[in-house]
């Protein structure tokens, strides 16, 4: 099949979070089953330059009228792993402190920079050599793709036969913006209604991707149901609902190459369920880098986040001082809201050997501390898959989780199954339940044969993508007979 992905982030390229390492992962996965794949997504220069992969100018430029004026669109192309990467450049609009916004909120002019993006796109695929059998679409910054498609692109020979997938990655970010973008876009206005991309007088991008994708995907089965429910849905369960005869959920994998303990430059020693020695001594090393007593007894909590309502870190802040008495350690690496950080930052500042807190980005230290930490935190909302507890498992390092949607549907809890349990799980969005977990979790943790299975367990879990590909493949091969 000759697959297009359109997104607007993927590793290593640029990251905010969990959709970049599937954009980076997936379509690479699809590869080696012999499908020919293409990533296109904007060119945030300062952020892919600052990688060290070498892009191609490619003597392509898209021209495209947006929002009163003609923008020539120039291309640029890299391969990676049997992958094209086609990333649309426009400095003004990309090249910017960050991806969608700044601390101090999303930038305003976003439809503009996402839809002209989603047109160029559609421009390339439209130039394929081969007829496009499937659109991929991820979360909002696409949402627009399959409605321009079926609306003023599908006359291309090339896309005539196209088929769209639309994946929710976040229900809870929608895109919605003032109605007036509709014609400074150049929008078909004829769906700017309830059944169509219209909520509450504004345009809502997640609403026309899940009006107008044959499929709609999201990433984990249990994540899929939640939404449907007035809880999780985020205002869009009844719509959602009308559109469920296409909905289904794909777990998420990761990247077992980047992900992988027994060869990992940023760690300072390598490890597997074979050799466990070098866990303990990355554990020392991360201690020791943090400021933290070496200990090997003391156990060591971690948690690696954006810091956002949704990951419930609020459950945990009312813990901390109880967690220090009972001589815990916790490293914590996040950023995002600011009272969050504030108060981390605080507490870091009045409990030195004990809590360890960096506000920042930082891949390198994110790989340090799923190596050396014992536990990992998720005490999440909700939770649409999540891939901090996968690459936790993948370094030993035991999730402790609350039972929400992809969470859910990828640690096997110890309450459940003793002998297969790879981590602990939680139910009630409480600062009392978390911590309940913590200490029932701290009681394995100190018996070390039980422990020692529970790691293990952890450490074996098959988070690689092969199966969740094949699973795509074979919605794209249904939806391609339709
Ligand atoms: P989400 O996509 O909601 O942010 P996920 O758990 O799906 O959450 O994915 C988060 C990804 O981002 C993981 O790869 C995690 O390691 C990474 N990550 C989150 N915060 C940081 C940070 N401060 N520094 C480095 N990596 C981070």
């Amino acid at each position: 099949m000759n697959i297009y992905f359109i997104a607007s982030e993927a590793s290593p390229l640029a990251k905010t979070g969990g959709l970049a390492d599937v954009i980076g992962a997936l379509p690479q996965a699809l590869h080696r089953h012999k499908h020919r794949l293409t990533v296109i997504m904007p060119y945030y220069r300062r952020f892919v330059d600052a990688t060290d992969v070498n892009l191609t100018p490619i003597k392509k430029t898209i021209s495209i009228w947006a929002d009163g004026m003609n923008r020539d669109c120039p291309v640029h192309q890299i391969h990676l792993a049997g992958v094209t990467f086609l990333l649309v450049q426009q400095d003004d609009l990309y090249n910017r402190k960050g991806l969608y916004g700044t601390t101090d909120g999303e930038y305003e002019d976003n439809f503009l920079r996402f839809v002209l993006f989603n047109r160029v796109a559609l421009e390339l695929a439209a130039q394929s050599s081969k007829n496009v059998d499937i659109l991929h679409c991820h979360d909002w910054q696409t949402g627009l793709v399959p409605l321009l498609l079926r609306t003023q692109y599908g006359h291309f020979p090339r896309l005539y036969k196209t088929k769209t997938v639309f994946t929710i990655h976040n229900l809870a970010y929608q895109g919605i913006f003032p109605a007036e973008w509709m014609s400074r876009m150049g929008i078909p206005t004829h769906h700017f209604h309830q059944d169509g991309l219209e909520f509450y007088g504004q345009i809502n991008c997640m609403k026309a991707g899940i009006m107008m994708a044959d499929a709609i995907t999201t990433v984990s089965e249990t994540y899929a149901k939640e939404i449907l429910t007035p809880e999780y849905g985020c205002h869009l369960d009844g719509f959602l609902v009308r559109h469920q005869s296409k909905l289904s959920g794909i777990v998420n994998g990761i990247d077992v190459n980047i992900w992988d303990p027994a060869n990992d430059p940023f760690i300072p020693h390598t490890f597997s369920t074979k050799n466990i020695a070098g866990k303990k001594k990355c554990k020392k090393a991360l201690q020791a880098s943090c400021g933290l007593p070496l200990s090997e007894s003391t156990p060591l909590l971690t948690l690696i986040s954006r810091l956002a309502e949704q990951k419930g870190i609020d459950l945990l802040l009312p813990n901390i001082k109880a967690w220090v008495n009972q001589g815990m350690q916790l490293i914590i690496l996040g950023s995002g809201d600011l009272e969050i950080e504030k108060s981390l930052k605080n507490l870091a500042t009045k409990y030195p050997h004990n809590l360890f807190f960096m506000s920042d980005f930082n891949e390198p230290l994110a790989h340090k501390i799923y190596a050396g930490g014992d536990m990992f935190l998720m005490p999440s909302l909700f939770e649409p898959c999540g891939l901090g507890q996968l690459i936790a498992m993948r370094y030993g390092n035991v999730p402790v989780v609350r039972s929400t949607g992809g969470l859910c549907d990828t640690v096997i809890d110890y309450n459940v199954s003793k002998k297969q349990a790879t981590g602990v799980h939680f139910s009630d969005a409480t600062s009392e339940a978390l911590n309940h977990a913590v200490n029932e979790t701290i009681a394995l943790f100190q018996k070390p044969a039980v422990w020692s299975r529970l790691r293990n367990n952890a450490l074996r879990r098959d988070s690689s993508w092969d199966r969740s590909a094949l699973l795509y493949a074979q919605l794209y091969t249904d939806l391609i007979k339709k």
